[in-house]
């Protein structure tokens, strides 16, 4: 039997809430299930509203259209994501513009898209334009890696300062926090995933939050195919993003057990830790985490003279072994449909993903399967 990287855990009233959707015929968009898990969401991140969407990807379209990304047009992205954050900036026909991240957050860089903005860009009837391609920078789109939340305050006025949006894909955040506070107002508007290997899953699921009522009222507008009701009239192009009924009735059992799915999560990585504190004299390092980090993956950092080959290797060492570990997000600049895309500086991106491995960190993991793959992680790691 394998130990699994990351599975959901439905052990609450998933079941239940599921029997409820058939028992009443709401398995569609319309449904208590779905206010309820908005409510449940945007409590949780300090929001005043949640928009429930069908993924995460689809949110984060959503999300860069409200605030006015259009074709053409350039949005700052660190490289270090999921392909899903360039996907949805493609999807407005607009174009990310790839930037690294820092070694101590491994969020998007603040010095460099700051210096980046300084000497390349300049301002023209209050908007803000790339010097050398003439297209608008359309929005800052920071990346709260692994439940990671960067400098926000720093990101805040420089958007501000140049009259930009700032929109963040915190797809696997549920649970942060930044300073000891929620990060729902931190940015115009941030993007939740729930797909099945995040920290709360709905099936497939996003949401939009944020602090300004109208935009989020325009989020939820256009994820319902900008219908004016009662009839068949529609104000705008819109998208059918809604999520339904099903998928919001796992997310709300699974939202009801989110402090406990969090703490464990923050204590998986907390044993790993400790109990592989001593490879540290073999150089190995562990996941970036900020104070406040909702720990959504932990694992191990190989030294710097480590490749991606080394690293693939003691996965698949121990796979054998009955452990699923895994390499890390490829940077978009090596992924085949950004490989033209519009670059910085992204050396540490490219460095580091090459030397990371995700260890099991499922909310159901036993501590016996913990102490095993420690165990196993040690004897793979001493043969290097
Ligand atoms: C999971 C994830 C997404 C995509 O969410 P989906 O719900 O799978 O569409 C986007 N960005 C990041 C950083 C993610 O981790």
């Amino acid at each position: 039997m394998m130990i699994p990287l990351a599975v959901p855990n439905l052990s609450g009233n998933e079941r239940k809430y599921l029997n409820n959707c058939i028992d009443t015929t709401f398995v569609s968009s319309v449904g208590e299930y779905v206010n309820e898990f908005e409510s449940m969401v945007a409590e949780a991140t300090g929001s005043v509203a949640a928009v429930a969407t069908s993924s995460g990807t689809t949110g984060i379209h959503a999300a860069l259209t409200a605030v006015g990304v259009k074709y053409g047009e350039i949005v700052i992205v660190p490289s270090f994501t999921f392909i899903a954050s360039a996907n949805a900036i493609s999807h407005c026909g607009a174009i990310p513009w790839l930037m690294d991240i820092d070694s101590q957050t491994w969020c998007l860089d603040y010095d460099l898209v700051e210096k980046e903005i300084e000497e390349n860009c300049s301002i023209e009837n209050g908007k803000l334009y790339h010097k050398k391609t003439g297209k608008r920078i359309a929005a800052i789109m920071p990346v709260y890696t692994l439940g990671n939340i960067p400098n926000m305050k720093r990101f805040r006025s420089l958007a501000d300062k140049y009259n930009i949006p700032l929109v963040v894909d915190a797809a696997c955040a549920i649970g942060a926090k930044y300073e000891g506070n929620d990060f729902g107002n931190l940015a115009d508007l941030s993007v939740l995933s729930f797909n099945g290997n995040k920290t709360i899953t709905c099936g497939g699921g996003g949401a939009v939050i944020g602090c300004n009522k109208d935009l989020l009222d325009h989020v939820r507008h256009i994820t319902t195919t900008a219908r004016v009701w009662p009839d068949y009239d529609f104000d705008e192009v819109g998208f059918n993003y809604r999520m339904t009924n099903v998928q919001a009735a796992i997310g709300v059992a699974q939202m009801e057990q989110v402090d406990t799915f969090i703490e464990t999560k923050r204590k998986i990585h907390d044993y790993y830790c400790s109990s592989l504190k001593s490879l540290s004299g073999k150089g190995i390092t562990f996941f970036a985490r900020t104070d406040g980090a909702s720990c959504w993956f932990s694992g191990i950092v190989l030294p710097e003279k480590f490749s991606l080959e080394d690293s693939k290797s003691i996965c698949s060492s121990l796979k054998q072994e009955g452990v699923e570990a895994k390499t890390f997000w490829k940077p978009i600049h090596l992924q085949i449909p950004y490989s033209n895309a519009p670059k910085s500086c992204v050396s540490v991106s490219e460095k580091l993903w090459q030397r990371i491995i995700c260890l099991p960190c499922s909310t159901n993991i036993s501590d016996l399967d913990l102490e095993k793959v420690s165990t196993l992680v040690k004897d793979a790691i001493m043969t290097l």
